[in-house]
């Protein structure tokens, strides 16, 4: 295996100020990162490659074995009926979907990442097994969709809003380049550049070309990282062109209805906000539709934003971070409470216990925030990123790694648990790649600075000017908030340090070699900079502390109204059966009951509990009455709190996030 570096970045317009993370083999990290990881490399991976296998993804992929639409003609959906959850076929003992190549690309992308981590060569083998079934697949002219040659032949580009075509095509590339990056072979991404070259025949402004777009975002971002793995500007065009004709008239999804033969109006979503196309991105200010979908097409947004300086898209982007991040995020950092369009309600709908908040949704802020830090270190977007990173996108995998949330309630009575894989299996791979990649969020790097996002146990090496320097932090992170972390260089050499001071930090500290820096002065938008000529052997210290916080919702959310809920550092904590008994609406914490935080190392990996003296609503003396005027009585007892991201990982039970406060 080679660790093979990406090409340099694409010339085209690159502000000296982009700041890009580091590659995922830059970073090593350990402690609570490094166990996350561990999971997904000894566990998840594999098992999400065998999981594919079970649901007999290879059937689809591979040309020679006979297609599954061919074997068992049950039901075929015309490109119209194929419009909710992604079309399915089933036969008698074969159901097949329209995106499983993008299953198959971020397994591709998880196991890319985690052979970094550990060799792999059982795994790496069957991968280029499902490789070389792509290159027999794809067509003489570069096209490459299984649904598209196996399941509905002769109808391809006939369907871009409904049927993932793009898609597939986006997560296909992500895995390209992963898998490049990983291991030095270039048979994927060299199948997956001939696809974009025919993508980009098929796809443009000019004359003769289609004008249209996908309705699941995903193609944008992803070729912005071929063009930066290959050097190639029409990529990194192809993404911008994508992103600028979102929405434009005539609407392309209505004349793409039209050409087909169905009525644009049949639509079964009713509305383009679903798929983010109701209008042209720049003039966008509300989060609307599919979360997952909105999360992609914004960050490929920032990609591009970053890539050519586009302030107008910086624009639109803020104000839509704006209205997500006060209107319509949970408190775990999960976003779109509903099932039926996997989205965005109203503004401040946050239901608890029917919560959609899907896995793969967080996942996607992360990718978005982690976008906005291109354009320079803020808080605002770094804060927000370690909320979703360490709650409701973790929360989606379990501690082993073996088995995954779809949704991400903060509340159940008891009948939530995770799946051991799902039929709409998008959230396992998501939350694998992001795990296994986890590095490459840590830190932001720029022309002449470091940016640390993210803080844990962790080595990570770049280059400053063509010159070697690493980066040490040693930290007990999230549990502990004191954060060492030693620069090397091997030759003195100057550039600028900023250190994230996360705003649920109420008090923090920061020595350079010992002597005190005054933040206050050193601090703009959340990040403290420290320019200077680093030595070899310099340290800085930086000390965050671990505030205990409540937090209350704004009280247009009627769901919350009169609840608390438990923090400490970035982590939103909630209650379980398992450690507080059943009834947990019984139960309630009054505004001055004392939390104390416990170091407990042989509880889910080792974690810090809390706990406080609360009361519980007595149910023994109230009798058969389904209402009495006199309010129950209740009793003292001592709740205790885990972090959200370990709840199900023991004896199933009901969880609690919002407590009641009283
Ligand atoms: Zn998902």
């Amino acid at each position: 295996m080679t660790a093979s570096q990406p090409a340099a970045a694409t010339d085209t317009a690159r502000p000296k100020l982009a700041f890009r993370p580091l590659p995922v083999p830059q970073v090593d990290v350990r402690g609570f990162w490094g166990d996350r990881v561990d999971a997904v490399a000894s566990r998840t991976a594999g098992i999400l490659y065998d999981r594919c296998v079970e649901a007999r993804m290879l059937e689809q992929i591979d040309p020679d074995r006979p297609s599954p639409g061919v074997v068992i003609p049950f039901h075929s959906p015309s490109p119209d009926e194929a419009n909710t959850q992604g079309a399915e076929f089933t036969g008698s003992t074969v159901t097949t979907q329209m995106f499983w190549d993008s299953d198959w690309g971020k397994t591709i992308e998880t196991a890319a990442y985690s052979l970094y981590r550990r060799r792999n060569p059982e795994l790496e083998k069957k991968i280029d097994a499902v490789i070389d079934m792509y290159a027999k697949l794809q067509q003489p002219d570069g096209y490459l969709s299984s649904w598209y040659q196996r399941i509905q032949p002769g109808l391809r580009w006939t369907n871009l809003r409904d049927c993932h075509e793009l898609y597939c095509a986006g997560h296909l590339i992500e895995g390209a380049v992963a898998y490049f990056q990983a291991t030095g072979k270039r048979k994927l991404l060299d199948i997956m550049c001939r696809y974009a070259d025919h993508i980009a025949s098929m796809f443009g402004p000019e004359p003769g070309k289609k004008k249209g777009y996908c309705g699941h975002e995903e193609i944008e971002l992803a070729l912005v990282k071929l063009a930066r793995v290959t050097g190639e500007k029409k990529y990194m065009d192809l993404a911008k062109y994508f992103i600028d004709q979102r929405g434009q008239q005539p609407h392309y999804f209505d004349e793409e209805a039209r050409a087909r033969g169905a009525d644009p109006k049949a639509y079964h979503f009713k509305t383009y906000e679903y798929n983010q196309s109701h209008k042209p991105v720049r003039e966008q200010d509300k989060v609307v539709g599919h979360a997952v979908r909105a999360m992609y097409l914004f960050s490929g947004m920032a990609d591009i934003a970053t890539e050519y300086g586009d302030d107008s898209l910086r624009a639109a982007l803020d104000r839509l971070w704006d209205d997500l991040t006060t209107k319509s995020l949970y408190v775990t950092g999960g976003i779109g409470p509903s099932a039926h369009n996997e989205g965005f309600t109203s503004d401040y709908d946050l239901p608890n216990e029917t919560a959609y908040a899907e896995t793969c949704a967080s996942v996607g802020l992360v990718f978005w925030a982690s976008r906005m830090l291109g354009m320079g270190p803020n808080a605002r977007y770094a804060d927000m990123m370690e909320r979703a990173l360490y709650n409701g996108s973790i929360s989606g995998l379990s501690l082993d790694g073996s088995l995954f949330f779809y949704e991400n309630p903060l509340e159940s009575r008891g009948g939530h648990h995770r799946w051991k894989w799902h039929r709409c299996p998008c959230c396992p791979p998501n939350i694998g790649r992001m795990v296994a990649s986890i590095g490459s969020y840590f830190y932001g790097l720029a022309d002449d600075a470091l940016a640390v996002h993210l803080y844990g146990d962790s080595t990570a090496r770049f280059e400053i000017a063509g010159r070697p320097v690493s980066l040490v932090q040693t930290s007990n992170y999230p549990w502990d908030g004191a954060v060492a972390i030693e620069v090397e260089a091997e030759a003195p050499i100057a550039f600028t340090l900023h250190l994230r001071i996360p705003a649920w930090c109420r008090n923090a500290a920061l020595k350079v070699n010992g002597k005190m820096v005054d933040l206050g002065a050193a601090t703009s938008d959340g990040y403290a900079a420290i320019r200077r000529e680093w030595q070899k052997g310099d340290r800085v210290e930086l000390d965050l502390e671990m505030s205990m916080a409540r937090l209350f919702a704004n009280p247009e959310v009627r769901q919350d109204i009169g609840r608390v809920a438990l923090a400490r550092g970035p982590l939103i904590y909630c209650v379980e059966e398992t450690d507080n008994g059943g009834g947990l609406h019984r139960i309630a914490l009054p505004r001055e009951a004392k939390l104390e935080a416990h170091r407990e190392p042989n509880l889910l990996g080792g974690i810090v509990t809390l706990s406080a003296i609360g009361s519980r609503a007595e149910t023994e003396n109230w009798g058969s009455d389904l209402y009495r005027s006199e309010p129950p009585a209740t009793e003292q007892t001592t709740l205790k709190a885990v972090p959200y991201f370990a709840w199900d990982n023991r004896d199933p039970g009901e969880m609690l996030v919002w407590l009641r406060e009283g």
